[in-house]
């Protein structure tokens, strides 16, 4: 079959995106010459005596977009094929998140170009603290706060934390969050993002006037996102009638569907950590197990993409269900430009991926406070906080978007810029 899809450079996608924007707000050329790329970049080797008595070195980036709303916020990734445009586009996308969401933070992210999978665990450790080193002057709690994001976890945090403090000779808990329960973490951001993807979808749904307990879903990927949002939504009264996962053996992705509705805590039994579920064992269990793509096709209300980007492209649209009424995006990215376009002239109800998955960063925003403070929450207060911003950030942005008869994800992102640009004009800077 021939590709009608594009490949995309997703610091482009996220540029065409807020020229987009900038135009529908009729910003200044001051604006738009700012937002449209990162403030300061750092970018930056990392030598590591490697445990067979090599050195290697390891190229490493922090990567600040704007701070105009506040310090700014974003993960760390390690991955092999980390590219400087990959985390430009994400430290972009990190300014819009936390200001659709109005938390007083601004945008950034962070990489190494590394492979945690063929390295022991003294050498990240080495490659933390060394991280930690290149940049210590320019990160911390009252400048901009980093967090786990792909293959970088609680451990690798408390890492860069302890060298943090040591080279500044104090305790500062808030310079980083996604640190374990116990040792500055937040209860609740486990459930986060998944619970806060389906607290807007709840809402919705609402505005649609269609009950929960009347819908069906179908969901990619089970993994922290999708298991939690899987788990709210049928306590909610929705049925997920099927979810998807990546198999480490086979290579492929499977959809594991039960129409009459799959029970996370069987499935949570027979997947492992990193979300795949056993396919011998699921059909034991009565799920049919088919083609990993086959989620996308279920006749359902709800579609949650909640494993990977450019899921949603100009070769699977046209395959979506006419019954779908709402796309609701845990992932980061998963509809490319061209697939949005059909969407939007389809009159898709899209909770775009930067509002609906923003209850991460809502929660580590949370974390923060609590480490700054040194006084943690119980996990209600958290998560009650967290349905309230969610909610809120929701409403303002359907509101906007019915007011002004826009497509969802362009009034989630003309309320993230025009706060971002309103910041940057009244502190002077344009
Ligand atoms: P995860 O690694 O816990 O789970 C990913 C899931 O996707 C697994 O079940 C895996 O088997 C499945 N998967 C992988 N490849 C697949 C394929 N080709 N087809 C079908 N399924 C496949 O990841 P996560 O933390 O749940 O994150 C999922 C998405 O949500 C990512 O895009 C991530 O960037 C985004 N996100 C996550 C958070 C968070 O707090 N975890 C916050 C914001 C955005």
């Amino acid at each position: 079959m021939v590709s009608t899809s594009k490949a995309y450079n997703s610091f482009e996608v996220t540029q065409i995106q807020f020229d987009r924007i900038a135009d529908i707000l009729n910003l200044d050329a001051a604006t738009r010459d700012l937002l449209r790329v990162p403030m300061r970049e750092y970018h930056f080797s990392i030598p590591v005596h490697m445990d067979d008595g090599r050195v290697n070195v390891f190229r490493g980036f922090r990567i600040q977009h704007n701070d105009a709303r506040g310090p700014c916020k974003g993960g760390i990734r390690f991955h092999p094929q980390e590219t400087v445009d990959t985390v430009r586009a994400l430290a972009m996308l990190m300014t819009w998140k936390c200001a659709v969401v109005d938390i007083p933070l601004g945008g950034s992210k962070g990489g190494v170009i590394c492979d945690p999978h063929n390295l022991s665990a003294r050498e990240q450790e080495l490659i933390c603290r060394g991280w930690v080193r290149q940049v210590a002057r320019n990160v911390g709690p009252t400048i901009d706060v980093p967090a786990p994001d792909v293959m970088t976890t609680p451990q690798h945090m408390l890492w860069m934390l302890d060298e943090w403090e040591a080279i500044h000779g104090e305790k500062g808990p808030g310079f980083i969050t996604g640190k374990p329960v116990g040792s500055g973490g937040s209860l609740g951001r486990t459930e986060a993002t998944g619970f806060g993807l389906i607290f807007t979808l709840r809402e919705a749904l609402r505005e649609l006037g269609v009950k929960v307990s009347d819908t069906l879903a179908s969901v990619q990927g089970f993994g922290n996102v999708a298991q939690y949002a899987v788990r709210l939504y049928r306590q909610l009264g929705g049925t997920v009638i099927g979810v998807s996962s990546w198999d480490q053996v086979d290579k492929v992705s499977y959809f594991f569907r039960k129409l009459d509705g799959v029970d996370p805590d069987t499935l949570l039994k027979i997947t492992d950590r990193f979300g795949g579920i056993d396919k011998d064992k699921a059909r034991g269990e009565g799920y049919e197990v088919l083609p990993g793509d086959a989620w996308i096709e279920q006749e359902v209300d709800v579609l949650v993409p909640a494993a990977l980007e450019n899921q949603i492209n100009g070769d699977t649209v046209p395959r979506i269900h006419q019954r779908v009424k709402v796309l609701a995006e845990g992932a980061n990215g998963p509809t490319t430009p061209d697939a949005d376009t059909v969407l939007r002239d389809r009159g898709m109800f899209v909770i775009p991926d930067f509002l609906g998955n923003a209850g991460g960063v809502t929660c580590s925003y949370f974390e923060q406070v609590q480490s700054n403070t040194n006084y943690y929450w119980d996990k209600d207060e958290v998560l009650g906080k967290l349905d309230l911003k969610m909610t809120s950030a929701f409403l303002a942005v359907s509101e906007l978007a019915r007011r002004e008869k826009l497509f969802m994800r362009d009034a989630a992102y003309v309320i993230a810029v025009s706060r971002v640009a309103k910041a940057c004009k009244d502190r002077g800077w344009v």
